[in-house]
């Protein structure tokens, strides 16, 4: 089975303090780590476990500049088999359509049996999969936590649905599945895969090569405008509860009470 999986560079949550810039248009990404999206970690540590088992490769795309470079090769250390970078100044500035717009073109110039996303990236916009599946004409299942080979032609596919419950679908190939946090435990990838695949030729192509009418994309072509970026002001009626551990439960369980929530 051939499988893209498109991977997004983004802020890691654990290693910055993220706050608004100070024009308001963005996050102030100055001094900022970065890693890959956590849920396209997911869906490469997936995809991998699938080409094992079935056979095939794995290839990791990326809309990005230079530096996206490096998601690539983390992802390539932890074993996929092929990376891509689709980079072009005319891409900067794209909304979900333009960064599906890129990655359709891309997967026109493969032949994918299964593309994979995460199903939320640092936008939160959950949108790309979806515009992608449609742009392409075939099947899409989003928040998919468990997938099964039926054969070449088919896969059964786990979605977590609302209050925990489950649905099992069955799905033709190709298609473009979003994959859900937890639906594998990803492989720990060591500074020594990072060097084994730190002078491999990674493809890069722009917006030429792939055939994107660059008007179409990047900021000029964006149909969703981004109008302002802001922490929304406190609101009343929060209460800090201090103290040690003991005393903030026994407020909580007094509030629980308070409020009907505990008899
Ligand atoms: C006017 C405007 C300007 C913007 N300018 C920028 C900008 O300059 N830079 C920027 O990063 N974002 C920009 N954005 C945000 C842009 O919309 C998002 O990158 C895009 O909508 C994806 O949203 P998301 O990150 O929430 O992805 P989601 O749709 O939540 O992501 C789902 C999945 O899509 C895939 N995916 C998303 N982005 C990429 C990518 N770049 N490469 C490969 N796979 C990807 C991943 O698999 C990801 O898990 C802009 C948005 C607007 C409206």
């Amino acid at each position: 089975m051939e499988i893209l999986v498109c991977v997004k560079r983004v802020p890691d949550n654990e290693e910055n303090e993220i706050e608004v810039n100070g024009s308001g248009s963005d996050i102030d990404r100055g001094d900022l780590v970065y890693s890959v999206n956590e849920w396209d970690n997911y869906a490469v540590e997936e995809a991998i476990e699938m080409v094992d088992e079935h056979g095939g490769s794995v290839t990791v795309v990326t809309v990005g500049d230079d530096e996206a470079d490096e998601v690539l090769r983390r992802e390539m250390a932890m074993g996929a088999n092929n990376g891509l970078l689709l980079k072009d100044d005319a891409f900067n500035g794209s909304d979900g359509k333009g960064i599906a717009t890129v990655l359709k073109a891309a997967v026109d110039k493969g032949n994918y049996d299964l593309i994979m996303t995460g199903a939320q990236a640092d936008d939160g916009a959950g949108q790309v999969g979806g515009m992608l599946a449609a742009m392409m004409d075939v099947p899409y299942a989003s928040l998919v936590n468990k997938i099964e080979v039926i054969d070449d032609k088919k896969l059964k596919v786990g979605r977590e649905i609302e209050g925990g419950n489950q649905e099992m679908n069955e799905i033709d190939l190709p298609c473009v599945l979003s994959i859900q946090t937890g639906i594998n435990e990803p492989r720990y990838v060591g500074i020594r895969g990072i060097r084994k695949v730190a002078s491999v030729e990674i493809p890069t192509m722009n917006a030429g090569d792939l055939g994107v009418d660059a008007g179409a994309v990047g900021a000029g072509g964006a149909k969703a405008k981004r109008l302002d970026y802001f922490v929304p002001e406190l609101g009343e009626g929060a209460e800090m509860l201090e103290g040690d551990m003991d005393e903030i439960l026994d407020k909580v369980i007094e509030l629980l009470k308070a409020k009907g929530g505990l008899k």
